[in-house]
């Protein structure tokens, strides 16, 4: 049976068939046993044959091995016992799961990594759509996600144009409310965003059937900012030489962040960053000193997109850092934990949010600082950005970045690439040119 995607020490697969689950919410289950071996197989291959990974990791093929099976279980029995109010999926970060967790909802990410159905969704999104849209749709056409067949509301957001108009076809297939979001960073928008944050608790507090109160809102700006917290000290650890573990690792963790209990995970994070500060103290990596060292920057890498962060490590660099929507910006940016009022709070929220430096902003001057002092603070001997196939915004911004590289005196390459593995070969031969140049 292909309940789980991996077995491991610390959560053997489980014997419980999930299949009546899948069923009841409408999935193809047959499909999904096969999307579930497929990706199994692939994260045997590319993560449990990195070598020397820190032993708190284990947490990590615990979530890769209940991420469609027990969370979902979790998710749907806190529902059932009135411990949560309702299930909210969401494709953006700029969507602030405080406001979900304060109504008593379960905020989770959609974002998909994975090609599927990609000929039904192209009789309804144009051939030239970037993979993560078109995933998202091939998933809910395909009925082979338990995060989206499970969601009560899918909250959308106007970010690139690829996404606001694929929600309008979304919309026809799932209960989604929009957000609308500036794409430029002044202080009049700050106050358009303002407004719009609180539409949004306005919309999911009466949707959940229960008030966001300055307790709860105040609670769940802990929980996220504790996470926040557990993901920053990690990320600190991937400064030393070497690195205590690898770019693939720290990649899944920031993608369970968005998807597994938030609890949870933050107890989890604290002892992979505790062991990796042990590590660095004993001057123990997850690969020899010297390693050459990348800081990814481009667009998000959702679950199970590991394909370009195991070619740059199978290549023979580590990646230590991730200026990226699953990297830093899910973690750099605290709420402010000073307001005592649901307006304060919301205020908070929002000008933490707008600090997010999504290409879909103009110019974004910030990105590229933001890239440099990560370059430089990790110690990256080179940059690596990144842009899925389609996306106009980091597609065209890569131009900029290549030039705050230049002028920062950091080596820089740029890739395009896809869901498929056909290109895997031809950006292997790339990533080791340019490791072997730096
Ligand atoms: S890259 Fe932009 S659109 Fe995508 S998740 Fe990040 S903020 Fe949202
Ligand atoms: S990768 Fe680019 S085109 Fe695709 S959803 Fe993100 S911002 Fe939009």
């Amino acid at each position: 049976m292909a309940e789980t995607l991996v077995e491991n020490e610390q959560q053997p697969a489980q014997e419980y068939d999930y299949h009546p689950m899948w069923k009841s919410l409408g999935m193809n289950v047959e499909d999904h046993d096969m999307l579930l071996g497929a990706v199994g197989q692939m994260y045997g291959d590319m993560f449990l044959t990195q070598s020397n990974r820190p032993k708190a990791t284990s947490y990590l093929d615990f979530v890769a091995s209940n991420i469609h099976s027990g969370r979902i279980r979790e998710m749907l029995d806190k529902k059932e016992s009135g411990e949560a109010t309702k299930i909210v999926g969401s494709f953006c970060l700029y969507v602030p799961e405080e406001v979900v967790t304060a109504a008593g909802g379960i905020a989770v990410s959609l974002c998909s990594g994975a090609d599927w159905a990609t000929d039904k969704v192209e009789e309804h999104l144009p051939r030239n759509t970037c993979p993560l849209i078109k995933s998202f749709t091939g998933f809910k056409l395909g009925h082979v996600c338990p995060y989206i067949e499970s969601s009560d509301l899918v909250v959308g957001e106007n970010t690139c144009d690829g996404k606001k108009k694929a929600y309008e076809y979304f919309s026809t297939l799932a209960n989604m409310y929009i957000v609308d979001i500036p794409n430029v960073h002044n202080d009049a928008t700050v106050e358009v965003w303002k407004g719009e944050v609180k539409k949004l608790a306005h919309k999911i507090e009466e949707f959940c059937g229960q008030p966001i109160t300055a307790e709860s809102l105040a609670e769940a700006i802990r929980i996220a900012n504790d996470k926040r917290r557990a993901l920053q000290r990690l990320s600190a650890t991937r400064a030393a030489d070497p690195a205590p573990i690898s770019g693939l690792d720290s990649l899944l963790t920031v993608q369970a962040a968005l998807m597994d209990d938030p609890v949870r995970l933050t107890g989890a994070v604290n002892d992979m960053a505790a062991e990796c500060e042990a590590r660095v103290a004993v001057g123990e990596g997850v690969v020899p000193k010297g390693t050459k060292r990348i800081l990814y920057t481009g667009t998000p890498m959702a679950v199970p997109n590991w394909k370009f962060f195991n070619i740059i490590e199978k290549a023979g660099g580590i990646v230590v850092g991730e200026e990226s929507c699953t990297g830093s910006r899910y973690y750099r940016d605290l709420v402010d934990e000073s307001g005592t009022t649901v307006d304060q709070m919301l205020d908070a929220i929002a000008e933490r949010y707008f600090k997010i430096s999504c290409a879909v902003f103009t110019p974004n001057d910030q990105r590229m600082a933001d890239i440099v002092n990560m370059a430089r603070d990790l110690h990256a001997d080179g940059i690596i950005d990144c842009s899925l196939q389609f996306c106009t915004l980091y597609e065209t911004e890569a131009f900029t970045v290549e030039k705050a590289a230049e002028e920062a005196g950091i080596p820089f390459m740029h890739v395009t690439t896809d869901y498929a593995n056909e290109d895997a070969g031809q950006l292997t031969t790339r990533v080791e040119a340019f490791l072997e140049t730096i």
